[in-house]
């Protein structure tokens, strides 16, 4: 399929692409540094600007927030996904199109069905236990959606350790590894993701 990605303000280029929406899985604190929430600001435009839509938990706090009112001010399709019990502890950021779910199960399974691909965002524990899950449906083969993680190199550091780690170990095969990456730039999350998700059609 073949879509139209803007490459900036005067120039439009043409690539082959079946990604439509990008799942954002990301902190919910208020409280963290500068640098994260910008970072998160960044990708919400740059999703936004480049045509894909960004499905998301809903809430208006922290990097969650801040990509979420990126995207709408550049003008981008927005879909947030927010569990009733959090309504008022995530702040619904309801400019955008959102739905409300009963539990946090059917809000992640409703941030995988409506997206095709993931970036993960430095965050908590939510962010961690979001991200792995998605990763473990695909150890299982239960899907081949790709999956970038995005900071400034730091960040996720220890994560893809633990993974080496868990490899060499031999409790996961190395050619999972495959399946996401690290990233450091909005930009490259993105190209990262549809070259992935062309590799695993
Ligand atoms: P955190 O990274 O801890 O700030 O959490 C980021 C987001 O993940 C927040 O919107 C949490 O509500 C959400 N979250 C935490 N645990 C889960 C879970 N088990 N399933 C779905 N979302 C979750």
């Amino acid at each position: 399929m073949s879509k139209k990605l803007s490459a900036g303000s005067d120039k439009r280029v043409e690539i082959m692409t079946s990604i439509k929406s990008i799942c954002l899985f990301c902190g919910s604190s208020n409280e963290v540094e500068k640098k994260y929430l910008d970072l998160a600001d960044e990708l919400g435009t740059y999703i936004a600007s480049h045509g894909y839509r960004l499905v998301y938990g809903g809430g208006g706090v922290g990097l969650m927030g801040a990509a979420a009112r990126a995207a709408y001010q550049a003008k981008g399709e927005v879909l947030g996904i927010m569990p009733r019990f959090l309504l008022q502890k995530e702040r619904i950021f309801d400019d955008v199109e959102h739905r409300i779910v009963d539990t946090m199960h059917e809000r992640k399974q409703m941030m995988y069905e409506e997206s095709d691909a993931f970036i993960v965002l430095p965050g908590g524990i939510g962010t961690l236990e979001e991200a792995v899950e998605v990763l473990s449906w695909a150890r299982l083969n239960l899907h081949a959606k790709p999956m970038a993680f995005l900071d400034s190199g730091e960040f996720w550091k220890p994560f893809f350790e633990l993974m080496d780690h868990i490899v060499k170990g031999r409790f996961t095969p190395a050619e999972f590894l495959d399946q996401f990456t690290h990233t450091t730039s909005p930009e490259q999350a993105v190209r990262a993701l549809e070259d992935r998700f062309v590799q695993l059609k």
